[in-house]
């Protein structure tokens, strides 16, 4: 055991980089440790989330934090949700309302809300 534990500490905002980011791909530093993280802004234009992903969180918490589930893991559950990074206690929410690990992608304010209209309907 060396001294660099701290270094290890999850952070709070990315929660470790759920997603690796290869050098071509479009990333963001996470505000609070600096680390990088992919930046899906793009992506999430495109993709078509599972209702049984989007189901993990209610949607009226999806829209009152603008927060998008993207992919649940097969093997440990652990949940990735894209956000702008604005509120870092929603991540700490969303840990305890889905009751699983919540990893973090960035993705514009926008995107996210266009998202969560094409995946909840506009009301
Ligand atoms: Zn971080």
């Amino acid at each position: 055991m060396v001294a660099s534990s701290d270094r290890h500490r999850p952070c709070p905002m990315c929660a470790g980089g759920a997603w690796d980011v290869a050098p071509e791909e479009p990333s963001t530093r996470c505000p609070e440790c600096g680390q990088l993280v992919p930046d899906v802004t793009t992506l999430i234009g495109r993709i078509t989330v599972p209702p049984d992903v989007i189901e993990l969180l209610p949607a009226s918490v999806l829209r009152a934090d603008n927060v998008l589930p993207c992919e649940a893991d097969q093997a440990s559950g652990a949940l990735t949700v894209a956000t702008d990074f604005s509120d870092r206690a929603t991540i700490e929410k969303l840990r305890f309302i889905s009751n699983r690990a919540v990893h973090v992608v960035f993705a514009e304010r926008r995107a996210i809300a266009s998202a969560l209209d094409r995946h909840l309907g506009t009301e």
